[in-house]
């Protein structure tokens, strides 16, 4: 178990307090006065949610949701740190997302554009979406699934996805969702966490130009016998071959497609949970987080209109993230769909068959609202402008970020080439456990920093402290805390309460401590600086690995980098770096000149930051380990930093890559 309370073998004993505030960002860009002036949220909202939190959140509540029982008592924090929100409503999570669009007269407005990777396409409507998750839920119950039973879904990112968490929340039977990418192992393992009874899965789904199998992987998983799953719903979407237990195993399109439409939402109370989601599992062991049903709704629409400035008449909204993540579970099924948004659904790889896949589906659909992560971001620098640049992108005008800090020049690239220079771009911070967005800009409000998630949104409470808890003065580092309950706050970790209060309640009591490190600069603005886990010591100075990533991302022949602190005898850690180079940089690159652009780079980090911040060492690869949401595992490369045998590989995107990387460190 990761316990964030204590620092990890090898970093900062000391944590993130007193961090060292190095890196400097002059950049600033305000949002233009017209989009300034259509913008759904204006300074007047932090004005509101100050002058009286609670009204705010019911208020907010009350618009964005549907309640069949309206609620009386906004939170009951008397059993902290287990909130209770709105706690006497009751409300159906599928009948906000899909139901009541149609009756309002909206049944005819596309919910989902899907795109195969092989270019197969699907538009649903929402009368459509509404009636196949009624169907489905109708199936589901069939089935056995009743209120209150857990659903492990392990599917690729086909439009049955959405429908299949929807079909659960219509029943109130609270859905896991597993990544379609883990292995048979994870799967079994989440299976047995949440004791689900059913798994809905599909043959298989396309990546990178082939099939890939899915059904196999929960043969494999159940083939021990000791998972109380009773059914498998399967959906029908490569046509491989697949072993079938039929006293167990169902198609999809032979128990869905008959049923009626008229399955009624589950009424449920607003406490009702609604998912389990495992943890990313970056610094360890994937925790079991779970949400309820009207807190999480409630933010969710929240912050997907005000933070991408959704106009769900006009917009094209898409979100790149699996659905296995949390950011596919907030702003692809309940967000978007709850605000009665068109979105994009992709099924494949941004590369497949060519890189500029992604936005030529920008172009095709005429995507106004993009959402990614800085892992994509970086990769599509690394594979160079020209790219995106045979496409019509100008249909944009909101740009996210989510999943990790962004490097101030992989933000302004995003910006530049992919925003035209014209888009606001907002850098979200949040996590699984918080449901929803925390931090971020308002694109119409916020001078925008690159690097910067900036600020609390309004109704949200945040701060950075030192170690005893106390907030730190402007210009300085710390602990990211969140000091205020909020509507969609993880309600605790599956089955491991004594685990819930040890992560996140203990090490400052009474407040939310997020296993982040970040620094306030002098506008008080928020600079999210990494894990406390990852904070280097070198020679008594506290280092963030990020700022160091973004010294070398802003050298023009560094796409992406990587920062660990290995233990030296001098000075107590070194700062050792693992470089992806541009793709032009790569291909010039030759033996003689790699050791003079190695010792570039480590002169850049020194004039960028200081000297204490250059690296001992720099590696050049190709790949770096990575988890299945595309955020950096820097405790593998410690491992490799520090030659000891490569800790759990398990939630790794591909594992080959530390084979590639331990190699590369012997030569
Ligand atoms: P585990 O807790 O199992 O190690 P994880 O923390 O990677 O996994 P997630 O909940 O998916 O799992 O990720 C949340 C984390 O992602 C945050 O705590 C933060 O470290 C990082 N993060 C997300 N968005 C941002 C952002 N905009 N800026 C900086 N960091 C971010
Ligand atoms: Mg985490």
């Amino acid at each position: 178990m990761v316990d964030h309370t204590s620092a990890a073998p090898g970093s900062a004993e000391a944590g993130a307090g007193g961090l060292e505030n190095l890196l400097v960002e002059e950049r600033r860009f305000p949002p233009s006065p017209e989009f300034a002036a259509q913008a759904n949220a204006t300074a007047e909202l932090y004005d509101r949610a100050a002058a009286d939190r609670l009204g705010f959140w019911a208020e907010q509540a009350r618009e964005l949701l549907t309640w069949s029982t309206d609620f009386t008592e906004v939170l009951d924090w008397s059993d902290a740190p287990r909130a209770r929100w709105f706690g006497d409503g009751r409300l159906n999570a599928a009948y906000n997302a899909v139901d009541r669009h149609v009756e309002a007269g909206n049944g005819e407005r596309v919910a989902i554009h899907w795109e195969g990777e092989q270019g197969d396409t699907r538009t649903i409507t929402y009368a459509q979406l509404r009636d196949e998750v009624a169907r489905a839920a109708a199936a589901l119950a069939e089935l056995g699934v009743q209120t209150g039973d857990r659903v492990a879904i392990y599917l690729p990112m086909i439009p049955e996805a959405v429908v299949a968490m929807l079909a659960c929340a219509r029943i109130g039977a609270p859905h896991s969702v597993v990544f379609g990418g883990f292995s048979a192992e994870a799967l079994h393992t989440r299976i047995n966490d949440a004791s689900a009874k059913v798994v809905i899965t599909a043959d298989g789904g396309y990546r990178r130009g082939k099939p890939s199998a899915l059904k196999p992987a929960v043969d494999d998983a159940l083939a021990s016998g000791d998972t109380p799953v009773e059914k498998v719903l399967v959906v029908r979407r490569t046509g491989q071959d697949v072993a079938w237990h039929d006293d167990r195993d169902v198609w999809w399109d032979e128990i869905v497609p008959r049923q009626g439409t008229d399955f009624a939402p589950v009424d449920v109370e607003a406490e009702h949970p609604l998912f389990i989601l495992y943890t990313s599992g970056t610094t360890g062991k994937p925790k079991g987080i779970f949400h309820t049903t009207g807190g999480y709704l409630a933010q969710s629409a929240y912050t997907h209109k005000n933070v991408f400035d959704l106009k769900p008449e006009t917009d094209v909204y898409w979100c790149t993230a699996d659905i296995g993540w949390v950011t596919g579970h907030t702003y692809v099924t309940y967000g978007p769909l709850v605000n009665g948004a068109t979105q994009v659904m992709y099924e494949g790889t941004p590369d497949t068959p060519h890189k500029g896949r992604w936005w030529e589906i920008v172009e095709k659909y005429k995507v106004t609202i993009l959402y990614t992560a800085p892992t994509a971001i970086r990769t599509c620098m690394k594979w160079g402008e020209e790219e995106p640049g045979r496409f019509d992108l100008s249909s944009l005008r909101v740009l996210g970020s989510v999943g990790e800090p962004i490097n101030p020049e992989a933000w302004v690239w995003y910006r530049r080439v992919i925003g035209g220079d014209r888009t606001p771009v907002v850098d979200t911070w949040w996590q699984t456990e918080t449901g929803a967005i925390m931090i971020s800009p308002l694109p119409g409000v916020t001078a925008a920093k690159p690097g910067s998630a900036q600020t609390p949104l309004p109704g949200i409470s945040a701060d950075v402290v030192d170690e005893q808890g106390e907030a730190v003065p402007a210009g300085s580092g710390g602990y990211l805390v969140l000091t205020e309950p909020w509507p969609a706050m993880l309600r605790g970790i599956w089955g491991d309460e004594q685990r819930f209060h040890d992560t996140y309640w203990s090490r400052f009591p009474g407040i939310y401590f997020a296993g982040d490190g970040a620094k306030k600069d002098e506008d008080g603005d928020l600079w999210v600086l990494g894990r406390v886990d990852d904070v280097m010591n070198v020679s008594g100075h506290r280092l963030s690995t990020t700022e160091i990533e973004s010294a070398l991302v802003s050298h023009p022949t560094v796409a992406e980098a990587a920062v660990v602190g290995a233990s030296d005898d001098t000075t107590g850690q070194a700062v050792v770096a693992f470089v992806i180079l541009r793709g032009e940089a790569a291909a010039a690159a030759s033996e003689a000149s790699a050791e003079e652009h190695i010792a570039e780079l480590r002169a850049h980090v020194a004039k960028e930051i200081g000297p204490i911040a250059k690296p001992r060492s720099i590696l050049v690869v190709t790949e770096l380990p990575k988890t299945r949401s595309g955020k950096i595992m820097r405790r593998l490369l410690r491992d490799v930093a520090e030659k000891r045998t490569v800790g759990d590989v398990t939630t790794l995107a591909d594992s080959t890559v530390m084979d590639q990387i331990s190699a590369g460190m012997q030569k």
